[in-house]
C-alpha cells in the first residue's frame, strides 16, 4: 500500500510503502521512551512527532503538533499524565509552522510556560492563528532551562528551514530535537516552499558541529529511527548537489518550466518521497539562482 503522508503548511511531505499489516496496527497516537534514557519521550500523532523530558520537578513539553486536530493538544497532555503526575512547565515552539505549533491551550490551561524564537512570536502576531497559542517568552540566541536534574539548551543558529528554528540539545544525553530542516531517511518536499536554500548549508554545518549523538526529527524516520550526524551530512550533500546543478540550469536561462519538468537526482531516487519532492526542490532552486530569491 502507498501511503502519502503530507504535511500542512511548509512541512516535509514524505511518500513511503508501509506493508498494510503494518500500517492497519500503528495507531494514531503513540508514547514512545527513548532508549538509554531516564526520563526522555517521543510523543507522535500521526505522522508528527515532538519531544518531551520528564524531571522529577516537572515536564518540559516541545511542539503541540494538532493542526487540524481539534483535541490533539489536550490528547498530548494526557499522554504526558499517563507517564508523570508531574507539572508541565514548559512548552518550547521549534518554529513557527503550524502544523508544529498549533494547539497548545491545553499546555497553557495546564500551567505551561510558552516559549518561541522572537521570530516566530513576531509571525505569530501578525497572523493571530486561532489554534495557535501567543508565546509568554520570546528568545533570541540562545537560553538554557534547567529543571529537576535536566539541562535543554534552545539555540537559534541563523535562516534555515524557517527564521525561527530553536535547536533543542540534551547535552547530558547527547539527543537533538530539530525539526524539519534535517529529514531522516527521505527525500526533502513540500517544506523547501519557504526554505532558506544557502543560510540552511551554514545552519547544518553547525548543527553537525555540536556534540550529540542521536536527533529526535519533526517526522518519523524510516521504522520509527532516529536520526544521526550521517543522515545530517547526507541532507547538506543533497542539498549542494542540487543546488550547483540547478545554478547551472538557471544561468543557462532554463528556470522554470525546462528545469521543473526535467531536473532529476537519480542517486536519490529510491528515497521516500523522491517523485513529489523533486519539483519542490527544482522549484525553490530556480528562485534562488534564476530570480535571486
Ligand atoms: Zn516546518
Amino acid at each position: 500500500m502507498r501511503v502519502i503522508l503530507a504535511c500542512a503548511a511548509a512541512a516535509v511531505a514524505v511518500t513511503f510503502a508501509v506493508p498494510a499489516a503494518a500500517q492497519a496496527q500503528r495507531p494514531q497516537i503513540a508514547t514512545t521512551k527513548v532508549d538509554g534514557t531516564e526520563g526522555v519521550y517521543i510523543y507522535r500523532n500521526g505522522n508528527h512527532q515532538s519531544m518531551f523530558i520528564v524531571t522529577k520537578d516537572g515536564v518540559i513539553a516541545t511542539d503541540p503538533i494538532a493542526y487540524g486536530r481539534p483535541t490533539g493538544g489536550q490528547q498530548y497532555v494526557d499522554e504526558i499524565k499517563k507517564v508523570t503526575d508531574k507539572p508541565i512547565k514548559y512548552l518550547i515552539y521549534s518554529h513557527v509552522h503550524f502544523d508544529h505549533i498549533a494547539g497548545g491551550k491545553a499546555f497553557k490551561d495546564a500551567g505551561a510556560r510558552v516559549i518561541a524564537h522572537k521570530n516566530a512570536t513576531a509571525r505569530l502576531k501578525v497572523l493571530k492563528d486561532p489554534h495557535t497559542v501567543m508565546p509568554d517568552e520570546s528568545i533570541g540566541d540562545k537560553k538554557t532551562i534547567k529543571l529537576g536534574g535536566t539541562t535543554l539548551e534552545l539555540s537559534y543558529l541563523g535562516l534555515n528551514h524557517s527564521d525561527s528554528t530553536l535547536v533543542m540539545r540534551l547535552p547530558k544525553e547527547k539527543i537533538v530535537f530539530i525539526v524539519d530542516t534535517i529529514p531522516v531517511g527521505a527525500f526533502p518536499g513540500r517544506g523547501f516552499i519557504d526554505i532558506y536554500p544557502l543560510e540552511t548549508e551554514e545552519f547544518i554545518k553547525k548543527v553537525i558541529a555540536m556534540d550529540w549523538d542521536r536527533m529526535i526529527p519533526g517526522h518519523p524516520g524510516p521504522g520509527d529511527r532516529l536520526g544521526t550526524k550521517d543522515d545530517a551530512k547526507a541532507v547538506l550533500t543533497l542539498m549542494q548537489e542540487a543546488s550547483a546543478a540547478i545554478k547551472t540550469d538557471a544561468q543557462a536561462g532554463k528556470c522554470w518550466d525546462a528545469v521543473e519538468k526535467d531536473f532529476k537526482m537519480e542517486k536519490y531516487a529510491t528515497l521516500p518521497g523522491y517523485a513529489n519532492g523533486l519539483p519542490m526542490v527544482a522549484r525553490r532552486y530556480c528562485a534562488l539562482w534564476g530570480r535571486g530569491a
